[in-house]
């Protein structure tokens, strides 16, 4: 029975494919040819599943290491942020430029999405995260004044 990709599944695994190999040991390598059959049959089959429950695990892993990624970038960019409005924006030289973050995806979750314009309004954008809505006039583009961006 496949686990959920951890190491206590992995082990799980092993060890049944060990105690296979232990009973033919015991048995001093003395079996039955049909029982002999059915126990490597049971150790490959744990092996197959050992090695499917490593791949799970390395999916976990990727998918914290991507996590991690994520939340790094996020630090770097906290200290560079500033709420202006009902939107985040980058900064340079203290002072907010560019186009909106979503304040409650920023707030909630450490998320830089873009704020996008909703089709056929000027006067509302959209997260295309978490689907909140902003008034336009409160999430402005906002110039650099003295830079080209
Ligand atoms: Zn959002």
């Amino acid at each position: 029975m496949p686990g959920q990709g951890s190491v206590e599944d992995v082990m799980r695994s092993l060890n049944f494919a060990q105690d296979v190999s232990k009973q033919i040991k015991e048995a001093n390598y003395q079996m039955d040819r049909v029982e002999l059959k059915r126990l490597l049959a049971e150790m490959t089959a744990a092996v197959a599943s050992s090695k499917m429950e490593l791949s799970l695990l390395q999916g976990v892993c990727e998918a914290r290491d991507a996590e991690l990624i994520r939340l790094n970038e996020a630090l770097v960019y906290r200290g560079n942020l500033r709420r202006r409005g009902d939107g985040y924006y980058k900064t340079l030289d203290g002072r907010p430029y560019g186009q909106p973050y979503c304040s409650f995806c920023w707030e909630h979750d450490n998320k830089l999405m873009h704020l996008h314009s909703r089709i056929l309004s000027k006067d509302v954008r959209i997260c295309p995260c978490c689907k909140n809505e902003y008034q336009a006039i409160r999430t402005p583009y906002l110039e650099a004044e003295g830079y080209s961006v």
